[in-house]
């Protein structure tokens, strides 16, 4: 028995076509939702995921721009344009590409977005609203790995959920969705004692760390359900997971493959928290 693949390509694609019939109701009462890309200087990778994400607002009917800046810019000028994005009427989301160049402080520059248009959802208020059970923002990896176990309906409440890999953006908010789902979780890093021990006990396993094949199948539970996060290059120049896919497909329940598992998921929950934001100001605008 080999495990079912999640197929996040086909999901995404769902809720991208959810995302566009709201897009065009907004944009039929006057407002056209609109998300703003900012990236600074040139991470081949991070050129990719911007040009992706402004791809698929456009096909999903909503106003985008990239704004692209060498890496030469300084901290102040960044903060100057994210303060007129802030004010920008047209733009409803706001999205700071990292990592940033090692000369600006990315706290600093999170801290500066508008929380209302954080469609990352990093902003420290949105990351407190998240842990405190009152998300505004979810952020869009964690929050598109919770779509895919729902349409799985994998059952979160009571389950072992062991998180491998504890950033602010993936790991971390992960936590929070799962335990708020109602789950065990156990959120590991790389001082994490015998990783092998808390993989095994996972009933839902989410690895989030960019160490290729840090799982291998003999830490997989059988039938688990695998949620590979990572994105690496491979030596022969292949994408790649975290988890190694032939031998965890052998153990696990179900498995998601890298590419086509979270990497699309990521783009459609940015493209809903970007919806979310423009109904949320179209809302307010209508109570004025
Ligand atoms: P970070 O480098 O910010 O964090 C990595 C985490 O993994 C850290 O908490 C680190 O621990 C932990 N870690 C590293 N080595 C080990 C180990 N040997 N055992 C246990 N834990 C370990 O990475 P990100 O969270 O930003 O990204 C992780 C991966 O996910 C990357 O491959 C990235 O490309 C990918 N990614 C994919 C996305 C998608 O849309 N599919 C979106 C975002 C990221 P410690 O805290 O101790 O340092």
């Amino acid at each position: 028995m080999t495990a079912r693949i999640i197929d996040g390509a086909a999901l995404s694609e769902q809720i991208r076509a959810e995302v566009a019939q709201r897009a065009a109701s907004l944009t039929a009462r006057g407002i056209t939702p609109g998300l703003a890309v900012v990236l600074v200087g040139e991470n081949a990778a991070s050129q990719v995921y911007v040009r992706n994400k402004v791809k698929a607002c456009e096909k999903a009917g909503m106003h985008s721009v990239l704004e692209q800046f060498p890496a030469s810019m300084t901290e102040e000028e960044l903060l100057a344009r994210v303060n007129a994005l802030n004010e920008d009427p047209s733009i409803h989301g706001i999205l700071v590409q990292l990592p940033l160049p090692a000369h600006i402080d990315a706290h600093r520059v999170i801290e500066t977005i508008a929380p209302e248009k954080d469609v990352d959802g990093f902003h420290i208020s949105n990351a407190g609203l998240l842990m405190t059970g009152q998300p505004l923002f979810r952020p869009c990896t964690p929050y598109g790995v919770m779509k895919m176990l729902e349409s799985e309906q994998v059952p979160l409440r009571g389950a072992e959920a062991v998180i491998v890999g504890a950033s602010n953006i993936v790991g971390k908010p992960m936590a929070m969705l799962l335990l708020a789902a109602g789950a065990t979780v156990t959120l590991c890093n790389s001082k994490t004692r015998d990783l092998g021990a808390q993989t095994r006990r996972a009933d839902v396993l989410v690895v989030a760390t960019g160490k290729a094949g840090i799982v291998t199948g003999d830490m997989v539970k059988p039938g688990a359900v695998v949620i590979d996060v990572g994105i690496n290059r491979g030596e022969d120049g292949k994408l790649c997971g975290d988890v190694d896919f032939a031998s965890a497909k052998l153990v696990a329940g179900a498995i998601t493959p890298v590419p086509g598992g979270v990497g699309p998921m990521t783009i459609a929950m940015l493209l809903v928290n970007t919806i979310e934001a423009a109904e949320r100001a179209l809302a307010g605008a209508a109570a004025q």
